[in-house]
């Protein structure tokens, strides 16, 4: 088969660069357009992009001229790594013109029509799609991934959902400093220290989850009867976001029990088969000491969640810690999948 032609909008930042990094090679998709802003509009990617991921700069993208983020590229499918601010202009324009956007931003993620995806939770949201189309009158269509702080922790939810039941959560974030873009946070504010506030991220992580782990009934969304209190915090950690949750379920479960359900859980089929998807959904790790950003971020190339410190809670069930690579899995990862699903349940060819 040949490529699908795809664009990354905001491709020099944090997210852009994850991009432009994992679609190297893509067996189904070619990177035919990098936008930015009118800071680095008409530069090549060389000379616009300060890179600062550890792997190289990818050939393919370097001598790509960026630019603006409007109609009119060839591409049918795009990545959006804008901000927010820019995502609620541009995305709805590029949707009207007939591009598939597949979005990191925040801006349209909670919109009744709009799927907030995670392929392993909740590929049938994707019928979404066809009401947006009908009621903007839209030729393409938006799909959004959630917040990096709500990917992992739905994910583990999603498997305690289906066999328990979820009540309440408590959650504790510690997010990484790739969390913020680039250039993020001031060295002299982050360095021997926690920053114990992020604009917008508690109530993002208070909410997103509910959708995810709604039920799609009559071309709506009902969200799960979930309530969640979330504390979010930045720290010096260069990639990887650390949740510590306190879950109550429908009835009383053991660990045990709710260690197993979580490293059982499977994507459905179709899912599986995509070529970005984790072999190992959830991996729960035995040691007392685990998850660690630095060595368990990278687990199934950044798309395997980790969990760990499965244990009894005094106040709620049960309590335990999970990692999710926030760059991958928690965006550019996440949305590759996104738009995998999207072709092999044939709404992009
Ligand atoms: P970032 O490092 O600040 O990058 C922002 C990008 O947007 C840059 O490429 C910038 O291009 C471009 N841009 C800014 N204004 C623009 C405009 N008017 N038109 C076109 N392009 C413009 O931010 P980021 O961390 O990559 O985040 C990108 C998006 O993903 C945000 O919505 C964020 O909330 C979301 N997100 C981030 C993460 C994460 O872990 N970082 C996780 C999930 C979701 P120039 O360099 O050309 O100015």
């Amino acid at each position: 088969m040949s490529k699908i032609k795809v664009a990354i909008l905001g491709a020099t930042g944090a997210v852009g660069q994850r991009f432009v990094q994992l679609l190297e090679n893509h067996p189904w998709f070619q990177v035919t357009t990098l936008t930015g802003s009118d800071r680095t509009v008409r530069e090549t990617y060389a000379e616009g992009c300060r890179w600062i991921l550890p792997e190289p700069m990818p050939e393919y993208a370097k001598r790509m001229r960026i630019v603006p983020t409007e109609p009119g590229f060839e591409a049918a499918l795009a990545f959006s790594a804008l901000p927010s601010d820019t995502a609620k202009e541009c995305e709805p324009a590029l949707a009207e013109a007939g591009y598939a956007i597949c979005s990191n931003a925040s801006a349209h993620r909670m919109w009744p029509d709009v799927p907030l995806l995670i392929p392993e939770v909740n590929p049938d949201h994707t019928a979404l799609v066809e009401r947006q189309q009908k009621h903007r009158g839209w030729k393409g269509f938006i799909v959004t991934n959630p917040n990096c702080t709500s990917t992992g922790m739905t994910i583990a939810f999603k498997a305690l959902q289906e066999a328990f039941g979820l009540r309440r959560a408590f959650v504790v974030s510690m997010q990484a400093l790739s969390g913020a873009g680039y250039p993020g946070v001031a060295s002299l504010d982050i360095g021997d220290n926690v920053i114990p506030y992020i604009s917008g991220e508690e109530d993002k992580v208070e909410s997103e989850p509910q959708k995810m782990l709604g039920r799609l009934n009559g071309g709506a969304i009902h969200a799960a009867p979930l309530k969640i209190s979330a504390h979010t915090n930045r720290v010096a950690v260069t990639d990887g976001h650390t949740v510590c949750a306190s879950v109550e379920f429908e009835r009383p479960v053991t660990p045990a029990e709710a260690a197993q359900v979580m490293a059982d859980f499977q994507a459905p089929a179709l899912v599986q088969m995509l070529p970005s998807a984790p072999h190992c959904v959830i991996e729960v790790r035995p040691e007392a000491d685990r998850p660690q950003p630095r060595r368990d971020r990278g687990a199934g190339r950044g798309m395997t969640t980790v969990v760990g410190r499965v244990r009894e809670d005094p106040l709620l069930h049960v309590k335990f810690v999970v990692l999710s690579h926030n760059t991958i899995r928690g965006a550019a990862g996440g949305a590759i999948l996104n738009a995998e699903l999207l072709v092999a349940q044939k709404l992009v060819s």
